[in-house]
Parts: structure tokens; sequence; C-alpha cells
């Protein structure tokens, strides 16, 4: 198996170390002739509006669509992000998954915070998860097939999932539990053999 990580900006290297540990081998992904051969792809936190104009100025924006209809894909905080319908303002999205994000939407806590709250569908769920948040989004609307996968205690939604595409708000690359990225590994395997 083989991940790509979109590295066009941000912290794509995180995930590639946090893929290495897992046992799973990485590529990045910084034009349209890194996607064949790859199983699946993480689009990394960053700077949401950079990255798609990085995106458009390299005509990537369609392939990357076209990938994600038959691969798994996972976007942390920015990349969560661009895998929105809408922000709210103009800005390029891919637009892949039924909902909307909000951008830097923790009130006041707009710089970073981090909580640490049960997560059951992972593997092993005790202990709790150490959530850590950059600047990130909410998701503000969710339609369709796609479903909250995670609620803060007061209720904000900050992860997603919608079939084969996944939405985190926070950035499971930044800590030590690989638990998350497992998580994916497993939607990729599944993906794949569907
Ligand atoms: N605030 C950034 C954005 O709106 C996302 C921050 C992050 O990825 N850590 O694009």
């Amino acid at each position: 198996m083989i991940i790509g990580v979109l590295a066009l900006q941000g912290d794509f290297r995180e995930h590639r170390a946090a893929l290495k540990k897992l046992g799973i081998e990485s590529h990045e992904v910084k034009a349209n002739d890194d996607l064949p051969g790859l199983d699946g792809l993480i689009i990394p936190g960053g700077e949401s509006t950079t990255m798609g104009k990085l995106m458009v100025d390299y005509g990537m924006i369609e392939p990357l669509q076209k990938f994600a209809k038959t691969h798994a894909v996972w976007g942390t905080c920015a990349g969560a992000i661009l895998l929105s319908k809408d922000t709210g303002r103009p800005q390029p999205l891919l637009a892949l998954m039924d909902c909307d994000t909000t951008r830097n939407a923790f009130g006041r806590q707009v710089d970073s915070f981090e909580i640490e709250i049960p997560v059951p569908f992972l593997e092993p769920a005790k202990p709790d998860y150490h959530l850590t948040f950059i600047r990130g989004p909410i998701f503000s609307r969710i339609r369709g097939k796609a479903q909250a996968l995670l609620q803060l205690p007061d209720g904000k939604v900050v992860a997603v999932l919608d079939g084969h595409l996944l939405a985190t708000s926070f950035h499971p690359e930044l800590t030590n539990d690989l638990r998350f990225h497992r998580y994916f590994v497993e939607m990729v395997k599944r993906t794949r053999a569907n």
C-alpha cells in the first residue's frame, strides 16, 4: 500500500512520519503525475487558501476530484476545509464532501487549544484521544450521506465521514498517537477492496 500526502504546503512531513511509524509507505504529491499508483491520499493542515490557489495553478483540482471518486482521502484542518463544499467566502475548494466549514471557528480560542475526549471508534478505544486544534475549522452544515463522526462536549462537530472521505478539524499528525492514521489506513484498505 502507498498513501500519497499532498505536499504543496503545510505539515505533510508530519503525516509522512506518522505513516512511516505504522510501516506504511508514503509519497509526496506535488503534481498530477504523482497520483497514479497511490491507494489513498492525505491533504495536510496548513493554509487552505494558499493550498487551493496552488492546486488551481498546477491544474490539480479536477485530477484530485477524479482520484477521490475511487480512493480514500483524508483532510486535516486546512485539508478538511478543502474537502468541504463551502466556507462562506470565495476560495478554490475540492468540494468533495457533503458539508460546509467555517474557518477559524473556535471563538476566542481562535489560535489553538487541546482537549482529551473519548473516541470510541478508534482501535483501541482507550485511552482518550488528545485533539490538537490550530486555528481549525468547524463543520457548520452536514448533509446527504455525510455524517458527524466526532463532536466536542459542547456539540461542535470536529470530524466528518462521507463514504470513503474523512475530514478532521484537528491534527493527529502533530501527536504521537497513531490511532487516527491507523483508522485511515483501514479506510484505504476497505476502499481498495471495493
Ligand atoms: N486556519 C487555516 C485555514 O483556514 C487552517 C489551519 C490549519 O490547517 N492548522 O486554512
